[in-house]
């Protein structure tokens, strides 16, 4: 890169850096990237601007602190900052950026069995400075009086940085703010990577990306920001990064009764809910094989297995499901199921969490994926963090070195525990 020692610089190439990839984790770092050095010639490839099946567009787009691992708690710190303040950053021409933004909270409710684990990662939260607190069955019953609470011991709530906003707003205004900067958009599916030829393990660089009509791009440096297909995108490659599609459905549901200061609650059963302007809208714990596939078959490698279907699953609301609703808010023994959608976790099947930062092995290969269903909230602080390794040789402002691709291949992995569904 022009301005940098630390990303490869070769003559005669289009550009400085390729993103593939244009949701919110590839539009993020084209943003970041432009802002930090405005003479960088990005690109931005895309296979599909409507985004119908991209997780940027089918998201929940909710936030919170509550995390065990203490960098996701910081990227987390940094993108309700960001999006408290997402005009200064994102406004074009001095138009504000509208997201939403509501901060309820998150409340988790622990049974007997698993409230020592909650103390234990709300004394990490607490450590590493998120505000949450921990309330006691009575403390519970007198602030949510509609929760049903006798098989409860206890609760966890966010103070504050906890909410929901509209993620695909935060998408499209990370898109049109890059672009706006002199980022360029190629509408393309991005078929085979090239590496260069007689590389040494180790010293690897990728050479060229050849698109679907056939057509070569090269460039200096190249970002992964391929959500769910991160895995299938580099499998050729023989790098470690098990990032595959992993379906879930969202189900919209209406409720006689009103929820009075409902936050977003995920059950001890494993569900989770949250209002959602009149309506609510809820998730299911995974239920079978077919949704959950098996973590052995491609742990460290890409899988060739085709996409998931997309069509919501209303059989994860079953008979059980409904029933274990109904048990923790009677109130919604009377609920309908208004609608669903369904998205792809970008799932991580080696720990869970985000890879971030240079591709091992390569000097100009670098990855911002697999965020594992808890990205839209990252995608600030990730893609300044991604950003700043490739200008700088390190992260500055969020040190997220902990999601480094290292680990994976050290077979060390950093497992977040809050995994929601
Ligand atoms: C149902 C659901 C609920 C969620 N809830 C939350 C939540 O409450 N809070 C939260 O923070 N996060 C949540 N998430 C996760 C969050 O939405 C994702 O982490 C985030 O959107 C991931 O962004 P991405 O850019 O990595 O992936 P995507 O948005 O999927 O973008 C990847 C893009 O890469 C493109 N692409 C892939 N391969 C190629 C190729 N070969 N050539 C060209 N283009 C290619 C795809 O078309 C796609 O547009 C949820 C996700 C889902 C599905």
């Amino acid at each position: 890169m022009r301005s940098s020692a630390h990303c490869d610089r070769a003559a005669g190439t289009a550009y400085d850096v390729v993103i593939i990839g244009a949701g919110v984790m590839g539009a993020s770092t084209a943003y970041w990237l432009k802002r930090i050095d405005s003479s960088l010639r990005i690109a931005l490839i895309e296979r599909d601007f409507s985004f119908s099946r991209a997780s940027s567009s089918l998201s929940a787009s909710s936030i919170r602190q509550q995390f065990s691992c203490p960098v996701n708690i910081a990227l987390s710190q940094f993108g309700i900052a960001f999006l408290r303040e997402a005009s200064t950053h994102l406004s074009i021409e001095g138009e504000p950026v509208e997201l939403g933004l509501t901060e309820p909270g998150y409340l988790y409710l622990a049974n007997e069995a698993q409230s020592q684990a909650l103390r234990e990662t709300h004394a990490i939260q607490t450590r590493h400075g998120a505000s949450v607190s921990l309330l006691d069955r009575g403390e519970l019953k007198a602030s949510y009086p509609w929760l049903y609470l006798d098989d409860i011991a206890l609760g966890s709530l966010g103070l504050q940085g906890e909410g929901w906003f509209d993620g695909p707003a935060l998408h499209q205004a990370f898109l049109r703010k890059a672009l706006s900067l002199g980022v360029i958009k190629l509408q393309a599916d991005v078929r085979t990577l090239h590496g260069e030829p007689g590389q040494s393990a180790g010293r690897r660089r990728l050479r060229s990306l050849v698109l679907d009509d056939g057509s070569e791009i090269r460039s200096d440096n190249y970002v992964c920001a391929a959500g769910a297909w991160s895995g299938a995108l580099v499998r050729d490659l023989a790098i470690p990064l098990p990032i595959h599609p992993a379906a879930r459905t969202v189900f919209v549901l209406s409720c006689p009764t009103e929820l009075s200061d409902c936050p977003l609650l995920i059950d001890s059963s494993g569900f989770w809910l949250r209002p959602e302007g009149r309506f609510l809208i809820a998730g299911m714990p995974p239920r079978d094989e077919q949704h959950e596939p098996d973590l052995q078959a491609d742990q460290l490698t890409g899988s060739r297995r085709t996409d998931p279907p997309l069509d919501p699953d209303y059989g994860a609301l079953n008979e059980d499901q409904w029933a274990r609703l109904a048990h923790r808010i009677p109130a919604l023994s009377a609920m309908r199921i208004e609608r669903a959608w369904a998205g792809y976790y970008e799932m991580n099947r080696f720990d869970h969490n985000a890879v971030i930062g240079p591709i091992e092995g390569f000097s100009n290969f670098y990855c911002l994926a697999g965020f594992s269903g808890h990205g839209m909230q990252h995608a600030p602080g990730a893609g300044l963090a991604l950003s700043e390794w490739m200008l700088s040789g390190a992260p500055k402002t969020v040190d997220v070195r902990a999601l480094g691709h290292e680990r994976l291949v050290n077979e060390t992995p950093l497992w977040e525990l809050n995994v929601i569904g």
